[in-house]
């Protein structure tokens, strides 16, 4: 079962919220200040953070920033005042839901419910991506040959590293589907995106050279990343 930290410094409603998790079968972490959240969330890694605004020593905003600079953990923010949702909601935070105060326990544990679906979800796709079944993949003259990790345009072979056939491999077996950079990162990769890491756009590079002519098929999404063009 999944594990979630509180952050909340309403000790009564806090009693309220863990009492029901713990009802609803997940394991549970609290944290009544922003510095003891962030504390708790390294130690502990949760599955999921309930993270209040207005909070002691660190506020909701700054304990999210902090958090997203190492994680990707799913964010639920609780928001008391209705002029903090446009920030929670926009590009500034980026949390990924939030709930204003008041709110039934019920609909708190449907979303629970849903985000922690939503992971389950992405992870599964992940799984997928990073565990080619090894099956031929053709493109024009250009063949991919997971077996002998072998990529050739007309029977030449192309010199691709271990990383630049993963990579082109998982954009070849998903045409059109657009792929941010942390994702392949991850993906491929397999580390945590740190803003301004290059990793992706260089190996693309490299890529869209070896490939010649048909390098342009690997498209850049703007403000999203790259996906393989789709006939
Ligand atoms: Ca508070």
């Amino acid at each position: 079962m999944a594990t979630i930290l509180l952050v909340e410094d309403e000790m009564h409603l806090a009693q309220i919220i863990l009492r029901d998790l713990a009802e609803a079968g997940y394991t549970t972490f609290h944290a009544a200040d922003g510095e003891a959240a962030l504390e708790l969330h390294a130690a502990q890694s949760p599955d999921l953070v309930l993270l209040d605004w207005m909070l002691p020593k660190r506020d909701g905003l700054d304990v999210l920033r902090q958090i997203r600079q190492s994680a990707a953990t799913p964010v639920l923010m609780l928001t008391a005042r209705s002029e903090e949702i446009d920030r929670v909601v926009g590009l500034e935070v980026g949390a990924d839901d939030y709930l204003t105060k008041p709110f039934s326990m019920r609909e708190l544990l449907a979303r629970i419910h849903a985000m922690l679906r939503r992971v389950e979800l992405i992870e599964q796709t992940l799984q997928a991506d990073r565990s080619p079944q090894a099956a031929l993949l053709t493109h024009a003259n250009l063949t991919l040959d997971p077996d002998a990790h072998r990529a050739t345009i007309d029977d030449v072979s192309l010199d691709l590293s271990p990383t630049e056939f993963a990579l082109l491999y998982l954009l070849l077996r998903n045409p059109g589907r657009a792929f941010s950079r942390a994702y392949l990162l991850d993906a491929v990769w397999r580390e945590a995106y740190v803003s301004g890491d290059r990793s992706v756009d260089n190996a693309v590079l490299r890529l869209r050279k070896k490939l010649g002519d048909l390098g342009e098929a690997l498209e850049t999404v703007w403000g999203v990343g790259y996906r393989w063009r789709a006939d």
